[in-house]
């Protein structure tokens, strides 16, 4: 995960107190911050995203695969899927030992555009799982929408690899690249 940690306001009068208080400084984006712990880590992702310090100037990678032959849970007729591989799993309860295809995290809105570019069919909504909106699967030929969850589940990401690569997420513009 490329979080560093929480974004602390210090005064520069206060900074060596700061340091003792474990507040690390980020010469990067001349902030000082409080590393992400354990607990904090796993909440990250309900951080408001204006509190937190990204490292690596703010771009997250992560490998992706589009998969072929998914069949939609209604009509049965086969889909491309993109299955993302985020290292840490950002939900661990769904990882299996060896595996981490995680598809089972809240993907913003700029995720199910980057789909569309690939092809895939996506879409941002609310489903009756979730209150919030989130970038899911939708089938091509009846609209019906995929679970993450059950993707996940049910196919164990063994599904033909169709292509793979390296995505870059600018977390400050919230934009996906492919890497070249
Ligand atoms: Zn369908």
């Amino acid at each position: 995960m490329s979080i560093l940690g929480i974004k602390l306001n210090v005064g520069f009068m206060e900074k060596e107190l700061a340091k003792q208080s474990g507040a690390r400084w980020y010469d990067d984006e001349k902030t000082w911050y409080l590393p992400l712990t354990d607990e904090l880590e796993l909440v990250a992702d309900w951080i408001p995203k204006e509190l937190l310090v990204y490292e690596n100037k703010g771009i997250e990678r992560i490998f992706m695969e589009v998969r072929s032959g998914y069949p939609c849970f209604k009509c049965k007729k086969p889909m491309d899927i993109l299955q993302p591989f985020p290292k840490p799993p950002r939900n661990l309860e769904h990882t299996q030992p060896g595996e981490y295809c995680d598809n089972t995290w809240d993907k913003p809105k700029s995720y199910a555009e980057f789909a569309e570019r690939l092809g895939i069919n996506m879409d941002y909504r609310k489903t009756s799982m979730i209150d919030k909106p989130y970038a899911i699967h939708v089938c091509p030929h009846c609209g019906s929408v995929q679970g993450d969850f059950f993707i996940f589940e049910d196919k164990d990401c063994r599904l033909p690899v169709k292509i793979a690569f390296f995505a870059r997420h600018d977390l400050k513009n919230d934009t996906w690249t492919i890497e070249e």
